[in-house]
C-alpha cells in the first residue's frame, strides 16, 4: 500500500516482527520519531506481532543462514521493509535479498542507537562509513562505538541526509568566513559536500549507485582560529598532500 503525502513525499512503512515473545516497540517508535525530526517524513510502524513457532535450530540460524529470515518474510506477504526483533544472541545486521525483500535484525531490547543504525541501512540504503572518530567523522553510519545512553544517538552526517533528500546543500563562494559555516547544515563547494563539526570542516564526495548512496571522505580540516577564509583553506588542503592541516594556514 502506497501512501502519498503532500504530492511528492511518500510515507515510509516499517513492519516489525518479533521473534521473541517478550518485546516492546516503544524504543523502535522513539527511533522513528527521531528520524522524522531529522527530516525523513512520516514513518508508519506496523506491529506484525510475534512469531512463536520457530524451532530452537531456526532461532540459532537467524544470523548465520538467511533462509529462515527469507521464509519468514514470505510468510508475511506484502513486501515491506521489516525489522525483526530477535533473541539476545542475534547479531544486528541489515540485508536486501536479490528479489528486493529487505530486512534488519536487532536483538529485542537493543539500544536506540543500534536500532537507528540498522534502520539507516534498511529504510534509506545508507552504507556503513569506514570512518570514525579517529578520522574526525561522527556519523550514525560511521565506525564509532555506539553510545550507551538511551538518547545519545549520533545523527547521520549531512552527506547522508542530502543523499536521502532531507537537506539541500547551500552553495558557498570563495571568501565565505568560517563563522558562516554552521553545524548541522550542508554546504556545496567544488563538487564536495562540506559540513562543520566544532572547529573542523569535513568534506565528503557523494555519489549514487543502484544500491544507494556512496559517501567518500575527502578531507578533514581543522580551522585555525585566525583563519579568515574557510574555502581558501579547503582549496589549499585539497591540493596539499596532508589530509589534516593543524592550524598552519592563516
Ligand atoms: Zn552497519
Amino acid at each position: 500500500m502506497d501512501l502519498f503525502l503532500s504530492g511528492t513525499a511518500r510515507a515510509l512503512q516499517l513492519r516489525v516482527v518479533a521473534l521473541v515473545s517478550d518485546y516492546d516497540l516503544s524504543r523502535v517508535a522513539r527511533v522513528l520519531r527521531w528520524y522524522e525530526a531529522l527530516g525523513s517524513g512520516t514513518i508508519d510502524l506496523l506491529d506484525a506481532g510475534a512469531v512463536r513457532d520457530l524451532s530452537p535450530a531456526e532461532r540459532t540460524r537467524l544470523t548465520e543462514a538467511p533462509v529462515v529470515i527469507r521464509a519468514l518474510l514470505g510468510r508475511f506477504g506484502a513486501r515491506m521493509p521489516t525489522l525483526f526483533l530477535g533473541p539476545k544472541s542475534a547479531r544486528p545486521h541489515a540485508w536486501t535479498f536479490r528479489g528486493g525483500e529487505a530486512y534488519a535484525l536487532v536483538p529485542a531490547g537493543a539500544r536506540a542507537a543500534m536500532i537507528a543504525h540498522e534502520l539507516g541501512h534498511l529504510l534509506f540504503q545508507w552504507p556503513d562509513l569506514p570512518y570514525g572518530e579517529r578520522d574526525g567523522v561522527r556519523c550514525l553510519m560511521g565506525r564509532i562505538p555506539l553510545p550507551d545512553e538511551e538518547d545519545g544517538i549520533v545523527p547521520p552526517c549531512m552527506a547522508l541526509r542530502v543523499a536521502a533528500g532531507w537537506a539541500a546543500p547551500e552553495p558557498l563562494s570563495a571568501g565565505t568566513p568560517p563563522s558562516q559555516l554552521a553545524e548541522q547544515r550542508a554546504f556545496a563547494w567544488a563538487g564536495l559536500l562540506i559540513e562543520r563539526w566544532q572547529n573542523r570542516l569535513v568534506a565528503f564526495e557523494l555519489s549514487h549507485t543502484t544500491h544507494g548512496p556512496l559517501v567518500a571522505l575527502r578531507r578533514v580540516i581543522t580551522i585555525p582560529p585566525d583563519s579568515a577564509c574557510a574555502l581558501a583553506l579547503v582549496s589549499r588542503t585539497t591540493r596539499a598532500r596532508e589530509d589534516r592541516l593543524m592550524g598552519a594556514v592563516g
